[in-house]
């Protein structure tokens, strides 16, 4: 999906895990959305990607768009490694790449140099390359774009506005 759509999930499961640690709202918030949009740094077309060009471009020429960093294995990776830091951020930026992962899995492209070719994500990566998914929802169509996104948006906003 969208790199907007992504910040929408990231935003919903951040909210729920922030209403779950007071105190520690913003860091969450701010895993979590990190986390939704760390997958793309595969891309240097993604909103992380064109920030962090060089490194996305050695991404992509290693691992290609949703390979390695859209497996299960770079969640635990990355939650591990923050972990050492903070375990409650750990778990945001956790969710946070997890929505992204579900939501790609579930969506699919025509391979444009926005979009992925394909359907799903390669949970099982290194030890398979066989991504998994259904072709549900078309990257930057009507329903991402109409329903997915507003919904979403709405609803990190309803429960973000309880918080306060
Ligand atoms: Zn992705």
């Amino acid at each position: 999906m969208m790199g907007r759509t992504h910040l929408a999930l990231g935003a919903v499961a951040g909210v729920q895990l922030a209403a779950q640690t007071p105190g520690l709202g913003l860091p969450i918030m701010a895993a979590a959305l990190f986390g939704a949009i760390l997958p793309d740094v595969d891309t240097p077309y993604s909103k992380l990607g064109r920030r962090l060009w060089p490194l996305s471009r050695l991404v992509l020429q290693v691992f290609g768009h949703r390979g390695g960093t859209h497996s299960a294995a770079f969640v635990l990776l990355a939650t591990a490694l923050m972990w050492l830091v903070s375990p409650p951020v750990a778990l945001a930026l956790g969710a946070g790449i997890l929505t992204h992962l579900a939501a790609d899995a579930i969506s699919y492209g025509h391979g444009t140099r926005f979009t992925a070719r394909g359907a799903g994500v390669p949970l099982l990566w290194p030890l398979s390359d066989r991504k998994t998914g259904l072709r549900l929802v078309k990257v930057n169509g009507a329903l991402e774009n109409l329903v997915i996104l507003p919904w979403m948006a709405l609803y990190a906003a309803q429960i973000g506005w309880a918080l306060i």
